[in-house]
């Protein structure tokens, strides 16, 4: 069993997590929301289990757009960096994977949602792409 622990934080350090088990997977979601909510080509995102993730400083400072809707999103409320979302009952989370401090020993391993990225954006890299979502998820 994977020990190791990861930390992150945003751009200003009020809000700082922590991430004690394994990495499910990392992806490259090229959706305009992931776009639009991150300010460049696509979302680099690291899936792994919700009871794995903990804030450890500043949750205080999450502020949240639009709790319940379908774009909703976290954000820290003084230096505006993207933070982690989750389903406490699907147990998983999506942690933003520049937030991460140096450590994060896995790599991205599919790109999602091609068929939506940017126009002046050319994927390159060899690990697969999908139009959408693969048929497992
Ligand atoms: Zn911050
Ligand atoms: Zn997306």
């Amino acid at each position: 069993m994977d020990k190791k622990t990861y930390t992150g934080g945003c751009l200003c350090g009020s809000v700082r997590f922590s991430l004690s088990g394994p990495v499910d997977v990392v992806n490259c979601c090229h959706c305009s929301r992931c776009r639009r909510r991150t300010g460049s080509a696509y979302a680099t995102i690291v899936h792994a289990a919700y009871s794995h993730f903990q804030f450890t400083e500043g949750e205080e400072n999450i502020v949240t757009f639009n709790p319940d809707g379908w774009n909703s999103r976290r954000f820290c409320g003084s230096c505006g960096s993207p933070l982690p979302g989750w389903d406490e009952e699907d147990d998983e989370v999506g942690i933003p994977a520049g937030l991460f401090d140096e450590g994060l020993d896995v790599s991205p391993s599919l790109h999602i949602m091609t068929a939506s990225k940017a126009s002046w954006h050319e994927i390159s890299g060899n690990i697969p792409q999908y139009e959408e979502f693969p048929d497992d998820w």
